[in-house]
């Protein structure tokens, strides 16, 4: 079976929707109807696909001693026949699944959805889906995405390394502010799992509201042991900085001595931005389409896994 690591990976990679792709679901084998909707549609794309089919009965019969005698639809996998298992329907690469020819596509639009670059895009599909040739096509899928050119290659950082050395998630933390269409957004970002919150703060970035922001943060995520902020007007103020103590936060402010020290807000940032102003460019994003960038975005591994 896919394991249900990389089963929820797939999930919220692929989110193929049979109905807006006009397949009737009812052909899928009843005994996975209460199976992820997902690897259902998967299954079903896969046993309409020969040449997949073809790969499936390769991998469960065994491949042919000489790779000369394959089909040549199939060479592309006899490099890859050590790790290829059978899953019902679905042929696996490790634990991850190999997608149909017809679900491609789809597949690497919804990897891009958090228009990321080319690295960050490969590592988040090494997670989740995998097919002979995959990372060439991550490659030219994200070279010809209009709005990475054109915001390429200033807005598509990496995010620094992080420089104090947090044990668990959300022990330290890093924020910033920054605005699109005349409309601020404050963005803390955790310096271990770099997972981002955004938060929409129209024109108000007064430190009153701030501290609101925080508090709503702290209530959902809990209290960090360190934040970390570039020291604009509001973390500066007597009422944040007495908001910190009573909380037990650590603020460390970065200096102009040390530029780099908010490297990861400015990081999370850049990214955030790009993806507002590629979904959302009137700054309200309140829309699918930049929840499923976020999503995508927090989900994608950065470059230390
Ligand atoms: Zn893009």
């Amino acid at each position: 079976m896919v394991c249900a690591e990389a089963a929820a990976h797939l999930r919220s990679v692929v989110s193929l929707n049979a109905i807006n792709q006009g397949q009737d679901p009812s052909h899928l084998d009843p005994l996975h109807q209460d199976a992820d909707r997902t690897i259902q549609e998967l299954r079903a794309a896969a046993v309409t696909d020969p040449s997949y089919t073809r790969l499936r009965e390769c991998v469960t019969s065994g491949f042919p001693p000489n790779r000369y005698t394959l089909p040549s639809s199939l060479l592309p996998y006899w490099k890859f026949r050590d790790c290829l298992y059978a899953d019902g329907e679905l042929v696996l690469y490790g634990q991850i699944s190999v997608v149909p020819a017809a679900h491609r596509r789809r597949t690497i639009a919804r990897l891009h959805d958090s228009h990321r670059g080319v690295a960050a895009t490969k590592r988040r599909a090494q997670q989740t889906v995998f097919w002979p040739g995959i990372d060439a096509d991550i490659t030219s899928t994200v070279q010809a995405c209009k709005p990475c050119q054109i915001l390429q290659p200033s807005q598509q950082q990496e995010p620094l390394l992080c420089d104090d050395h947090p044990s668990r998630p959300f022990e330290s933390v890093s924020a910033d502010f920054f605005s699109v269409a005349r409309k601020s957004f404050l963005v803390i970002a955790d310096r271990l799992s770099g997972w981002l919150v955004v938060v929409p703060c129209g024109a108000d970035t007064t430190a009153t509201h701030t501290i609101r922001l925080f508090c709503r943060y702290f209530r959902e995520v809990g209290v960090p042991l360190r934040l970390r902020t570039d020291g604009g007007p509001q973390f500066t103020s007597t009422d944040f900085r007495n908001f910190m103590e009573r909380w037990g936060v650590h603020h460390a402010v970065s200096s102009p001595h040390y530029p780099q020290s908010n490297g990861h807000a400015k990081a999370a940032v850049k990214s955030v931005k790009h993806l507002i102003l590629k979904t959302a460019p009137n700054g309200n994003i309140d829309n699918e389409d930049f929840d499923r960038g976020l999503l995508e975005l927090r989900n994608t591994p950065n470059f230390t896994g």
